[in-house]
């Protein structure tokens, strides 16, 4: 067993290494996002806030018998995805919060929490028709959406940046886009402990809201370049440089079913709902198969129509209806919105 498989996948903080914790959230389903706290010599560096801010101040509370002695004072927002950065206004406004340029643009243009709230509210049930809206709020009902207000990083970078956190050394690395259009890991050289964000998800499908697939993949080379003996992923258990290595073979895999539907001249919905996941099947949050076949199928088709955020989570709703845990239909043709 390896070292990292020793850590419990547990809710609360486990400490993983002298000085580094992470806070792990199980099943990783949506928005159940892990985070980070790395301590030095009297400052700690967070990495992530969570999805509302009940639990982020649930994660900030079991944080407080080390923060006391080492403060938060700096943080990272890996990407801009809700469940890494909706809680940042819980953080002392001294502490600077740091993320990759794109990320703070998106954090700033995409998805506030507003758009999260109305797409729960019963009012909106209505126009996003049965399937959707119970799909939604499936997976995104346990939140609290109401009350957030979003707080956009304070330190940008683009591609490297090398913090000194109580006179230990944390590497940021922007390995994106991939996920997002801003991915930043967190390595911890002198303890081994990669932070990677939503680059890997461990039990659960990755998502892929901006690719390439190529970058991923480079980006997940990256990863198992730095040797790392523990490594944090965005959601799911503790893992180690196989981890790694079963993300890049979902992608890979993707990618050969999508230049193979394609070919055979599938649309990129047909060809999802159609998807032989093979020994990704028992993976959770399947559905997800169809944003990233819409993406896969952007590189093979350069002019293929843009579809919206909500556009992406109807696809998944749908596929979810048909072929997922809310199907009770799977014998009913797969119906398509093109
Ligand atoms: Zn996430």
């Amino acid at each position: 067993m390896s070292a990292a498989a020793e850590i419990p996948y547990t809710t609360g903080l486990h400490e993983i290494a002298p000085g580094v914790r992470a806070w792990l959230a199980p099943d990783g389903s949506w928005g159940l996002s892990n985070a980070g706290l790395i301590s030095g010599d009297g400052e700690s560096l967070l990495v992530d806030t969570l999805y509302d801010l009940n639990l982020t101040r649930t994660m900030l509370d079991a944080m407080a018998p080390v923060t006391a002695a080492h403060p938060i004072t700096v943080a990272l927002n890996t990407h801009a995805n809700g469940d890494h950065c909706y809680g940042n206004e819980l953080l002392a406004p001294e502490v600077r919060i740091h993320a990759v340029t794109e990320t703070a643009h998106e954090m700033a243009h995409d998805a506030p929490p507003e758009v999260m709230a109305a797409l729960l509210s019963p009012a909106a049930a209505e126009g996003l028709g049965p399937v959707l809206a119970d799909w939604i709020q499936r997976a995104f009902g346990k939140y609290e959406f109401g009350g957030i207000t979003q707080r956009n990083p304070d330190v940008t970078f683009d591609q490297e940046l090398t913090l000194s956190v109580g006179g230990r050394s944390v590497e940021l690395r922007n390995l994106g886009p991939a996920h997002t259009g801003g991915d930043a890991v967190a390595w911890v050289p002198d303890a081994g402990v990669l932070f990677t964000g939503d680059l890997l998800f461990i039990g659960g499908a990755p998502i892929m809201w901006a690719g390439p697939i190529d970058n991923w993949l480079r980006a997940c080379d990256e990863m198992i370049a730095l040797s790392p003996e523990y490594i944090v992923p965005g959601h799911g258990p503790v893992t180690d440089c196989d981890g790694v290595r079963a993300v890049q073979g979902y992608w890979r895999h993707i990618r050969e079913l999508a230049r193979e539907a394609h070919g055979k001249g599938l649309s990129w919905t047909d060809a999802a709902l159609a998807a032989d996941l093979g020994e990704y099947a028992g993976l959770g949050e399947s559905e997800r198969v169809a944003p990233n076949m819409y993406q896969a199928y952007r590189e093979l088709e350069p002019g293929l129509s843009t579809v919206d955020p909500l556009g992406m989570l109807a696809a998944m709703a749908q596929w979810d209806a048909v072929r997922g845990n809310g199907g009770t239909n799977a014998t009913t043709p797969p119906a398509t919105n093109d």
